[in-house]
């Protein structure tokens, strides 16, 4: 098999959820670039906002997030309009083929709870995975009236 045969592999998914030092790279250009989001800015409408209560470790603040995310903004439809507009804007590109990826300040990388010492401090999981999802559900279901 020839060089120009071989597919590039496909290593990233079309949102991608990173902490805050990662970024997509490729072996080979060009690429158009992704959309880079940071997720968790105090101005961001779709921030973790249990993140910053006292006394509430980063993991169950995750776990808050995503019970308020499904349960009220999704089921109860009580989505705070700047968050709807948020997901609306990401599912638009998405549609339209863009990469696009969710920067997290959780953690600097991703999936560093299998490492130890100073690094396990950082997340494996982040509320950004609940973004994804949801981005994911909305462009797969256009129906959907929330
Ligand atoms: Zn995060």
């Amino acid at each position: 098999m020839s060089e120009s045969n071989v597919h590039k592999r496909k290593i990233y998914n079309q949102i991608e959820v990173f902490g805050f030092m990662e970024k997509r790279s490729w072996i080979e250009g060009p690429e158009i670039s992704p959309l880079r989001y940071s997720i968790n800015n105090r101005n961001c409408p779709v921030r973790n906002s249990f993140d910053s209560i006292e006394g509430v470790e980063r993991k169950e603040s995750i776990k808050l997030f995503d019970n308020l995310f499904w349960q009220s903004w999704h089921e109860e439809r009580n989505m705070p309009k700047e968050a709807k507009e948020w997901f609306e804007a990401r599912v638009k590109e998405f549609k339209a083929g863009r990469d696009i990826d969710l920067v997290c300040n959780c953690r600097r990388f991703k999936g560093q709870d299998d490492d130890v010492g100073l690094l396990a401090k950082y997340p494996l999981d982040c509320h950004g995975y609940t973004l994804k999802k949801y981005i994911e559900f909305l462009a797969g279901n256009l129906n959907i009236g929330y």
